[in-house]
């Protein structure tokens, strides 16, 4: 919290013994609260517009992304390209489980599986937990062993909702907890 530069109303909260956000480490509001930055080679990029893109642009180029978020870190990279998701498997170590494909929309995912309308309350509950769906076009042996099941999500965070805007190449990306 040191190195967190609150404001003067999060600040006051903050310090105040009689205030139900005193000393609460996640303070913060839309004035001071936590940032996006990208971080790639020496460069470290911010601002929403350009963090973004080049961040799509990285995973369009066949780039793996290691994504922080509240719940730690997801690796993320193009779940079209079996080379990238192969590597990706070689560098986390992970032979053959299959990994969970993150699909931009529910329109995105149904050109790629069966869902009944019990799935699709899953997929759009709050939760957003990753349900299991039977294939309707093949994905790369890399990402589901060749199974003909996937595993499949809905974006969840601004984050996803922002990176998906700038894809290009395609809408969907592959995130494996680290
Ligand atoms: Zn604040």
């Amino acid at each position: 919290m040191g190195k967190f530069k609150m404001c003067v109303k999060c600040g006051y909260e903050y310090s105040n013994v009689y205030d139900r956000r005193f000393h609460a480490q996640p303070v913060a509001c839309n004035d001071c609260g936590p940032e996006y930055s990208l971080a790639y080679g020496q460069e470290i990029f911010s601002g929403i517009e350009i963090l973004f893109s080049t961040a799509a642009q990285l995973l369009d180029n066949g780039k793996i992304l290691a994504v922080k978020g509240t719940g730690g870190y997801h690796l993320a990279c193009n779940a079209l390209d079996h080379e990238v998701v192969s590597r990706l498997r070689f560098l986390k170590n992970r032979e053959a489980k299959p990994f969970a494909v993150m699909f931009a929309s529910l329109e995105k995912l149904r050109e790629f599986a069966f869902i009944n309308l019990k799935e699709e309350e899953l997929l759009t509950s709050w939760q957003r937990p990753v349900v299991l769906l039977k294939l309707k076009k093949s994905l790369p042996e890399s990402v589901n062993d060749g199974l003909d099941t996937i595993g499949a999500m809905l974006p969840y965070m601004p984050f996803h909702y922002f990176l998906f805007e700038k894809l290009k190449t395609l809408s969907l990306f592959l995130p494996a907890e680290i």
